[in-house]
């Protein structure tokens, strides 16, 4: 089967760790049943330098016919005076392609635990995924008004938008230890009244799994004090942005998360967490794995690739557990001899 994987390098760091990305698929795709397509594509700064547009109209027809896509990272400080921006780009890109659920997993290597604001012992085996609902709630519910003296937005959900956010929650979880806690404010929010009711609905659809239910603030301190009690955390669009912002610290670096964002039928988006990291772009010392986890999630969920995803994962913790870290976890290996590392890991014999 030949499936084609649409390339957004992007800006700053995207296009040093897209291309640690693309050298660890090439040492993988052997093991794979899919053959794959590259195809590259200007987009976010990249997009307005070289083709006009932060989403120029044949990057946003080449997503559009992918099986999937791959995004480094974008933004940057020489593109954020202008008109269109690199972060206009990817809000019309998520919107087009109706990227509804947003999936973050975040576990530590044992390699890493020193690094992480929480204590080893607390932090040492968290393997959770944050699957936020990216479409719908407060930020985009109406009528909304702002006036001098009294404000209010609307935290509006449709039950079949909810229904489908759960869905995907149940399917990663059965790929996993099969637990899913569904978030919400069910005590006081008409919102999470319903998103409760439907959750019992749809957990019926998958006996093989266990629901259950957290307020949103009991589960913000959970997730601090006893980060592993955590599988799948399924919640609607505000609180999956705070959760995932908290969640994301706990590894100590940004640069070794992942993340995937689906549709209902199209292709799903995968992309590191962190932004384009200005700072250190141009250097050769961003870690990549970031990126290297991205390919794994789509190879696992856009493709049914376990095997090979499984192969990256592992080959990446113990490059870890080797003492190759790049600067950013302490130490001193560049983009390039983190991702070597992996590629002879994966191709040992
Ligand atoms: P955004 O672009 O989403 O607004 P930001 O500009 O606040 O985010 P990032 O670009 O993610 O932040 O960078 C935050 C910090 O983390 C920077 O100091 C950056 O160098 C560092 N960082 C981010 N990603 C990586 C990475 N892959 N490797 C090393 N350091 C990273
Ligand atoms: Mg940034």
């Amino acid at each position: 089967m030949n499936s084609k994987i649409v390339i957004l390098a992007g800006d700053g760091i995207g296009p040093e760790i897209m291309d640690s990305g693309l050298t660890v698929l090439a040492a993988i795709k052997a093991q794979c049943s899919h053959e794959f397509t590259i195809e590259k594509q200007p987009f976010g700064g990249a997009g307005i330098d070289d083709a006009g547009a932060s989403l120029p109209e044949a990057t946003l027809a080449a997503c559009q016919t992918a099986d999937a896509i791959l995004l480094g990272a974008i933004g940057g400080p020489k593109w954020e005076k202008m008109t269109d921006t690199p972060e206009k780009g990817l809000l019309a890109l998520r919107k087009a392609l109706n990227l509804f659920a947003n999936i973050r997993p975040v576990s530590v290597s044992s390699a890493l635990l020193h690094l992480s604001p929480l204590k080893p012992e607390i932090i040492e085996g968290t393997d959770l995924i944050i699957v936020r609902e990216l479409s719908s709630g407060i930020y985009f519910g109406e009528p909304r008004e702002l006036g001098e003296t009294m404000a209010f937005d609307t935290a509006r959900y449709q039950k079949s938008e909810i229904k489908r956010i759960l869905h995907a929650a149940f399917t990663i979880a059965q790929g996993r230890s099969k637990k899913v806690t569904s978030v919400d404010k069910a005590n006081v929010l008409a919102s999470s009244k319903l998103w409760r009711a439907t959750a019992e609905e749809v957990a019926k659809d998958y006996p093989d799994c266990q629901l259950e239910h957290q307020y949103v603030d009991s589960a913000a301190m959970k997730l601090i004090q006893n980060p592993k009690a955590f599988d799948v955390i399924v919640t609607e669009n505000l609180f999956g942005d705070i959760l995932s912002d908290e969640a994301s610290v706990l590894p100590g670096s940004l640069g070794v998360l992942p993340s995937a964002s689906h549709s209902s039928d199209g292709p799903s988006l995968y992309e590191p967490i962190h932004g384009s990291a200005p700072d250190i772009a141009g250097k050769g010392i961003a870690n990549p794995i970031s990126m290297i986890l991205s390919v794994a999630m789509m190879l696992r969920q856009s493709f049914q690739e376990e095997a090979a995803a499984a192969a990256i994962e592992a080959a990446c913790d113990t490059v870890l557990k080797q003492g190759v870290f790049t600067s950013d976890l302490g130490g001193q290996a560049s983009t390039t001899e983190f991702t070597d590392a992996v590629v002879k890991e994966l191709t040992k014999k």
